[in-house]
C-alpha cells in the first residue's frame, strides 16, 4: 500500500486568506482542490508538498453566474458543471468533455479548477517511487534523462487534461488570484509546451473563475479516444466549435487537441473553413491539418502511430457532428454512451 508522506494542512475560508497562507509559506506548499491528481502524486512522491492549502471552503470557488456569457468557480465539481443547464444546452463541448473525465466518484470529487491544472502524464512518470528508481528516475524528477526521448533537452510528459482543450475551443479566460493582486489571461496562455513546466500560473495563484464569452450561433463538441469507455485518460481529445451563418457558411472556427503534446494544441483551422460550407472536402482537410500537426509520444497508451493516424478521422467525426450529421452511432462506439 502506498502512504501518503506527512503534511501541513491549512483549510482557509476565503481566497483572500488561502492566497495569503499560500504566499506566506512559498513555493513547498500547494493548493488542493479534489485531491484526485495531487493525492496520488503524493503518494507516488512526485509531488512533495509540506503544506496543502485547501480550497474546499472557499465559496467564492462555487461561482455560477449566466449573462451574457457564463462564468464558472473553480471549485464547482466536474459533476457540479455538468448539471449547469447552461453547460448542458449551450457549451457542449465542456459539457461532453467533464462527462468522460474518470467516473461518478472522481467528478464528484474532482473540480473543474484541479483539471486544468492537472499534471503531465507519461509512462515512466505516473509509477510508484520504486518502480521509478529502478530505471534512475527521468528529467520531471529526480533524474537528468528522458526516456521517451533520450536527445530531448526538455520533458515531453503530455497534457491529459480533457476540459482544457474543450474550455480553449469555446474561447475561455480564467482569472487567477494571488497575494499580489490578480489577473484575467486566455486560458490557452495558462499551458507551456512543456511537460515540466506546463503551467504559466505562478506560484501562490490561485484559479478562481472560468469565464465563457456570450456564444449564439455557436456549436461546440468534444471527442475523446480512450482504451476502456467506461475511464481513462485522453489518448486523443478533439475540441471543435463552429459558428455558423443561417445558410451554413462557417463564419468562425475553432480546434484544440488534447494529449497529442504537453500542452493543449491549437490548431488553426480558420483558413480552411471561414466563408466555407463544411463539405467533405474541408473537413477533410482540416482533418489532414490537424493530424500534420499533432506530435503523440511514445509516453502513453497504444501505439504512437496509429494514434497520430485516427486524428483525422476523430477532427472528421467532430466537424461532421457540428455541421448536422448524426454521429450517435460512432460516438456510442467511442465513448460507449450517448453524449
Ligand atoms: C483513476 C483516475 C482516472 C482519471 N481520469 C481522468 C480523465 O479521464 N481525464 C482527466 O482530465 N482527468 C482524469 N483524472 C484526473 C483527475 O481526477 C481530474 O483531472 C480532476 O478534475 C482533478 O481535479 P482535483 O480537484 O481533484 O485536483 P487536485 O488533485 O486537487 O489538484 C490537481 C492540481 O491542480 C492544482 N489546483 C487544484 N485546484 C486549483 C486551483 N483552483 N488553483 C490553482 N491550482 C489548483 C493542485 O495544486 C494540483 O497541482 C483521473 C484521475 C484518476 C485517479
Ligand atoms: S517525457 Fe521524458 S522526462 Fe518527461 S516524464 Fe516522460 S520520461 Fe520523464
Amino acid at each position: 500500500m502506498m502512504r501518503l508522506p506527512w503534511f501541513e494542512y491549512r483549510s482557509p475560508e476565503t481566497v483572500r486568506e488561502a492566497a495569503k497562507i499560500l504566499a506566506g509559506e512559498g513555493p513547498s506548499a500547494l493548493p488542493i482542490a479534489g485531491g484526485t491528481d495531487l493525492l496520488p502524486n503524493m503518494k507516488r512522491r512526485h509531488q512533495l508538498p509540506a503544506t496543502l492549502v485547501s480550497l474546499r471552503k472557499l465559496k467564492e470557488l462555487k461561482k455560477v453566474a449566466n449573462g451574457s456569457g457564463l462564468t464558472l468557480g473553480a471549485g464547482l465539481t466536474l459533476s457540479e458543471v455538468t448539471n449547469v443547464a447552461a453547460v448542458k444546452e449551450k457549451h457542449r463541448g465542456l459539457y461532453q468533455a467533464a462527462m468522460q473525465v474518470a467516473t461518478p466518484h472522481l467528478r464528484n470529487m474532482g473540480t473543474l479548477g484541479g483539471n486544468l491544472c492537472l499534471d503531465t502524464r507519461c509512462t515512466y512518470y505516473n509509477q510508484n517511487y520504486e518502480w521509478r528508481k529502478a530505471i534512475d528516475f527521468c528529467m520531471k524528477i529526480e533524474g537528468s534523462v528522458c526516456w521517451v526521448a533520450t536527445a530531448s533537452k526538455r520533458c515531453l510528459a503530455v497534457s491529459s487534461t480533457d476540459t482544457a482543450p474543450a474550455l480553449i475551443s469555446l474561447g475561455a479566460k480564467v482569472r487567477l488570484v494571488s497575494a499580489e493582486g490578480e489577473r484575467e489571461v486566455a486560458l490557452a496562455s495558462l499551458y507551456r509546451n512543456d511537460g515540466i513546466e506546463y503551467l504559466t500560473r505562478k506560484h501562490g495563484e490561485i484559479l478562481t473563475e472560468i469565464v465563457l464569452p456570450e456564444n449564439e450561433g455557436w456549436k461546440s463538441t468534444y471527442w475523446k479516444l480512450r482504451r476502456r469507455g467506461s475511464f481513462d485518460f485522453p489518448i486523443l481529445g478533439v475540441a471543435a466549435a463552429v459558428k455558423t451563418a443561417q445558410d451554413g457558411t462557417v463564419e468562425d472556427a475553432r480546434l484544440t487537441l488534447g494529449a497529442v503534446s504537453s500542452h493543449p494544441l491549437v490548431i488553426q483551422v480558420k483558413d480552411l473553413l471561414v466563408g466555407q460550407k463544411a463539405t467533405d472536402e474541408i473537413i477533410g482537410k482540416a482533418g489532414d491539418l490537424a493530424e500534420s500537426r499533432a506530435k503523440p509520444m511514445d509516453n502513453t497508451d497504444m501505439d504512437l502511430r496509429w494514434r497520430k493516424r485516427v486524428v483525422a478521422d476523430f477532427v472528421g467525426y467532430a466537424f461532421r457532428e457540428l455541421r448536422g450529421d448524426d454521429m450517435s452511432a460512432v460516438r456510442l462506439r467511442t465513448a460507449r454512451q450517448s453524449l
